[in-house]
């Protein structure tokens, strides 16, 4: 299978997000790209219900599980945090997609963890949970080599070895966008020695959405060259707003896939295509 684009987004803010999801909708239908967003469900429960209703909810839009309150679902070893309590972690994990159907009327199969881990969901009960209120994948394999950045690019792999063989991840790629820009109030210890990619380097916060789109190019020219199966970025609603609030980014980063020949899908459509769906998924996908 050739390289395929996945755009996919963290919108965890809701008034900060919801705006800048007004632009990133328009660019992906006037570009006619689809993408897959990974939603704090609780944002579905607001002021904001309908009007995030009214953008994402179109055919090329996959709407995916990003918890339900955005809280660390286990220990955290780079953000120095605590994870919830188990009970908490049920509610976040099957209560999401629980909110998250009932809003947009179709199944939720993805489930990206808070901030992610190195290791993705890691933790063999957290995988159990997962695995069984019905998700078809996860993304969260978040952080590089001890919790370094960027995520380098990894293959989809099972959760086999912790007795989900069903479960598939999605690792993520490339650097979070809101620490490219210095958004967030983060420790600095993000760069590894010896580096995975050695002829990347990023010596300062970018200023531009053309610098970012650079960063974001190495990435996907790198998948390529990997003959990966998929490129995906760690994209922002409320991060990408605040920076460049035309999107320009985006476009440049869709022209550029487009012009590299790459597809531009969903990660339930690649993992439906890659033949993971398991088939009582199908048959509900179908229903
Ligand atoms: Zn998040």
């Amino acid at each position: 299978m050739k390289t395929v684009f996945v755009a996919a987004y963290d919108t965890e803010a809701a008034e900060r997000c919801r705006m800048a999801c007004e632009r990133i909708v328009e660019v992906h239908h006037e570009m006619n790209v689809p993408a897959t967003f990974f939603i704090v469900s609780k944002l579905l429960e607001g002021a904001e219900r309908a009007d995030y209703k009214r953008l994402l909810d179109a055919p090329k839009f996959e709407i995916a599980s990003h918890s339900a309150t955005h809280p660390l679902l286990r220990d955290h070893p780079a953000l120095n945090g605590k994870g919830v309590s188990w009970e908490q972690v049920q509610t976040e994990v099957r209560g999401s997609k629980a909110t998250i159907e009932d809003c947009f009327g179709r199944p939720c199969i993805g489930f990206r963890t808070p901030c992610g881990f190195e290791d993705g969901l890691g933790d063999r009960a957290l995988v159990e949970l997962v695995a069984q209120s019905g998700y078809a994948y996860s993304s969260s394999v978040g952080w590089g080599p001890k919790y370094s950045l960027p995520v380098p690019i990894l293959p989809a792999r099972t959760y086999a070895a912790e007795g989900c063989p069903d479960l598939w991840e999605y690792p993520l790629q490339g650097w979070h966008e809101n620490v490219l820009k210095g958004h967030n109030a983060t420790p600095g210890r993000f760069l590894l020695w010896p580096p995975v990619y050695p002829d990347h380097v990023v010596t300062r916060f970018v200023k531009r959405p053309e610098e970012e789109f650079e960063v974001h190019r190495y990435f996907i020219d790198k998948a390529i060259e990997l003959e990966h199966e998929y490129a995906t970025l760690i994209w922002h609603p409320w991060s990408l707003g605040k920076f460049d609030p035309e999107m320009r980014m985006l476009k440049l980063c869709f022209e550029y896939v487009r012009a590299r020949g790459l597809e531009c899908i969903t990660f339930a459509e690649l993992h439906a295509r890659q033949g993971r769906m398991p088939a009582r998924m199908l048959a509900a996908a179908q229903a």
